[in-house]
């Protein structure tokens, strides 16, 4: 009987054949015996993350993978975000994400991350709790020149600009409503306060002044995008009943855990980058099946280093990931694995892709196919077809006999 679900998503996993790889892709180039093992105990296919057509971000991709449909639930990035860095949401209210970032007195960006600042803790604190015309500005740090921006109270709306201009050596911008109505333009109106006030007190900030005294660019400004209007989501465990928990480095990943209420773990050496821990994340992920239903591992660094277009750099790091997955060989067959990514990313494009990505299902009661390697083609023959990320949550519930009946 199948107790529990561990599922790993491998961030950009997916690619397309390259060329000096032989004209493999970077996962059929790498040397994966493990993952392959795993594959030929498991029912296998493709899957299109948001479905056929669609070029996926992270964000949306892991909602409908974790059976959160994003055109109902996402309404920005800055919700994600907010929920990563430890916010609490209520409804109504506009999160925003931001950097700080350097501006001159001529009001020209000249660095949108302030010289990389790595700590905007003092500076975040400084802003946190202004209020303006009855709305409260809570402002958190994220990791390195990053903060999170909630803005709490009445007659809120998502529909603004990016106060962003998302380059540099460019003036700064007013946020502007984009559609006519009344909470858009109030919104608007009360963030561009805001924006002017607490560049007032960030100019005048004794960590701004210490910078500029040793030659560092003062973290003057905060540059805010990706408005998402909050409304009350329901838990992952009101939902589909698993007590779900998240293993991750990047902030992202841990957003959406904590934006669908699950458990976010700290694992040490768990970086997001190339150098992240994944043996640990794996045996952290096993072990915490004593105390959770479903363990959501993600695995960053694939989808950056194609980003980079560095193919052997993500073909080599495929590799670690397949090491690491050697523990998953011994796992019991009570345990749901399933092992797939958001979406490819190209390292010939240095971008995502719609191209589908490979899935496995490893379990007790799936029907094991005739696939016997983890890449984008071998897993195209796999007894799951081609599915969409609406279709794992489903498919698991299937698996454990939960899914309801439908007709008589
Ligand atoms: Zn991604």
């Amino acid at each position: 009987m199948l107790e529990k679900v561990i599922l790993v998503v491998c961030d950009g996993l997916g690619d397309r054949p390259i060329k000096d790889l032989g004209g493999l892709t970077p996962l059929e180039a790498a040397n994966t015996p493990n993952l392959d093992s795993l594959a030929a105990e498991s029912e296998c296919g493709m899957m299109h993350s948001l479905g056929r057509g669609f070029v996926p971000g992270s964000d949306v991709s892991h909602l409908n993978i974790l059976g959160y449909d994003y055109e109902q639930y996402y309404s920005g990035r800055g919700t994600i975000e907010a929920a990563g860095v430890g916010l609490q949401l209520s409804d109504g209210d506009v999160a925003l994400r931001g950097n700080f970032g350097t501006i001159n007195d001529q009001l020209i960006i000249t660095d949108r991350r302030a010289g990389r600042i790595n700590n905007v803790k003092a500076l975040t604190e400084s802003l946190d709790g202004l209020e303006i015309d009855g709305v409260t500005f809570i402002v958190k740090p994220g990791t390195a020149h990053r903060a999170a921006v909630l803005m709490r109270g009445k007659g809120l709306s998502n529909a603004i600009i990016d106060a962003d201009p998302h380059k540099g050596d460019v003036s700064i911008r007013d946020v502007t409503p984009i559609d006519n109505t009344a909470e858009a333009s109030f919104t608007a109106k009360v963030l561009n306060k805001f924006l002017k006030k607490s560049h007032e007190i960030l100019k005048g900030h004794p960590l701004n002044i210490e910078r500029q005294r040793n030659g560092e660019m003062p973290a003057n400004y905060l540059l805010v995008r990706g408005a998402g209007k909050y409304s009350k989501v329901p838990s992952f465990k009101e939902r589909f009943d698993f007590s779900g928990c998240c293993i991750a480095g990047g902030g992202l990943y841990k957003g959406v855990a904590s934006f669908l209420g699950m458990a976010v773990l700290d694992v040490p050496g768990a970086t997001g980058l190339p150098d992240t821990n994944i043996e640990e994340k794996f045996r952290t992920a096993i072990k915490s099946l004593a105390l959770y239903d479903f363990v959501f591992v993600h695995v960053k660094a694939a989808d950056s280093l194609a980003e980079d277009g560095n193919f052997k750099g993500k073909r080599d790091f495929i590799e670690k990931i397949d090491k690491a997955a050697g523990l998953f060989k011994e796992l019991s067959k009570d345990v749901l694995l399933i092992i797939t990514a958001d979406h490819s990313t190209t390292s010939e494009l240095k971008s995502h892709s719609g191209d589908p990505v490979p899935i496995l299902f490893r379990g007790h009661g799936v029907r094991v196919d005739k696939v016997a390697a983890y890449n984008e083609r071998a897993c195209t023959e796999g007894g799951l077809g081609f599915i969409t990320g609406k279709d794992v949550i489903p498919q698991i519930l299937n698996l454990f006999g939960t899914l309801h009946l439908t007709g008589a």
